[in-house]
């Protein structure tokens, strides 16, 4: 089994050797003084990129995890809560509300369609919302959803905003302050580029007090923010073990996060997808969504008639070494997802196109060959 393969699916990403080496270094005592240091310094990068002031939560587990304990801390049993859907991770996040006991009104919105903020506020006036739930980008639409407009929205109504921003942190703007998002989440494996293993959740003072003040304990033991508020003002006390190694690769994926500079790192993230989208309609691939809701992230292509799904991945990966994943819900097997985010760089997007392309052309897809890469390279270097 060769181990060279370049992985395009939207999580886990391809990691730096710097910091898989990270992964290597001696195990540290939890409670020691150098861990510590690590810890403290690891939270007030992750401050920098959620843009929070208040408080951040880095936990072993993943993505789903982050989502468990952000719902668990401020929801209790009977709590109205509306959750917007529009894809595979929003249904997840009713799921795991209702799960623990709450009242869950969801507002589905077409799979490739992000929701109209008029049709949110209606639904928020309808009914005295403790919590509004979303997904920032939706991993099985590659919808970017209005979530400055939502915290908007949440903040006039006096709704709890949660956002799950597992497939942009890192890779597209949040500003968790700025834009009212008092619980969100992310994990390590997107954007970030460290490793699947961490996940992290912020809360603001206003979650910080709905947890203070609620009457029922949280559902989670592990994931309660109070027992965990007094190892993130000291890491040298002890309340369960941090994953030590994953806590050096995910310090050393805040500080190449931040080495590269925000902005920079967004603009990149736009402009490869950006070019990986012009390469996909220039050899007259479908998109599922319409670039005004596109994230920079991930994108969703339609397969053209005729190719089918298990044969083109298998020769992406066995004739390209290339992973791309598969679609999930009503969309499987009908289209594709390919991930371009975390270190993604423009040989990655030429080389993914270019095996779409050869993957394509095996499949009897007629077109003209090079075009794909023709219209990545005029975007690329512009
Ligand atoms: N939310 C989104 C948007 C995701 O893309 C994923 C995973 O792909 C999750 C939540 C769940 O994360 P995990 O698989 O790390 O548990």
């Amino acid at each position: 089994m060769t181990e060279r393969e370049l992985v395009m699916i939207p999580g886990p990403t391809n990691v730096d050797p710097k910091v898989l080496r990270s992964l290597a270094r001696p195990t540290l005592a939890h409670t020691s003084g150098t861990f510590a240091t690590i810890f403290k310094e690891t939270l007030v990068d992750l401050g920098k990129i959620f843009k929070t002031g208040g408080v951040v939560l880095p936990l072993a587990g993943t993505g789903t995890l982050g989502a468990e304990v952000a719902f668990s801390n401020i929801t209790e049993p009977g709590d109205n809560v509306l959750v917007i859907s529009g894809g595979y991770f929003g249904d997840r996040l009713a799921e795991i509300a209702v799960n623990l006991g709450a009242r869950v009104d969801k507002l589905e919105v077409p799979w490739g369609s992000a929701p109209s903020i008029a049709e949110v506020e209606k639904k928020l006036s309808s009914t005295k919302y403790k919590i509004m739930a979303a997904v920032h980008v939706d991993t099985s639409t590659a919808v970017a959803n209005p979530a400055k407009e939502l915290g908007a929205l949440a903040r006039a109504k006096d709704v709890l905003f949660l956002l799950d921003t597992v497939c942009s942190m890192g890779g597209m703007d949040v500003r968790v302050d700025e834009w009212g998002i008092n619980v969100c989440f992310t994990g390590s494996q997107k954007a970030l580029a460290v490793p699947p293993g961490m996940t992290v959740v912020s809360f603001d003072s206003k979650a910080q007090k709905v947890r203070e003040q609620r009457k029922t304990a949280p559902a989670s033991y592990y994931g309660d923010l109070k027992r965990w508020l007094p190892i993130l003002n000291d890491p040298t006390k002890y309340f369960a073990t941090p994953p030590v190694n994953m806590m050096y690769a995910l310090y050393e994926g805040c500080r190449m996060v931040l080495a590269e500079g925000l902005e920079e790192r967004f603009s990149r993230h736009e402009r490869m997808a950006s070019a990986f989208r012009a390469g996909l309609r220039a050899i007259g691939l479908r998109l599922l969504c319409n670039d005004n809701v596109a994230s920079n992230t991930l994108t969703v292509a339609y397969y053209p008639d005729g190719v089918r799904d298990a044969e083109f991945r298998k020769s992406m990966l066995d004739g390209f070494g290339i992973v791309v994943a598969g679609e999930l819900g009503p969309l499987r097997e009908k289209a594709f997802r390919v991930g371009h985010m975390g270190n993604v760089n423009r040989s990655d997007i030429l080389a993914t196109l270019g095996a779409i392309e050869g993957s394509l052309s095996m499949g009897g897809y007629k077109f003209q060959l090079g075009a794909g890469i023709a219209a990545a390279i005029a975007v690329l270097t512009r």
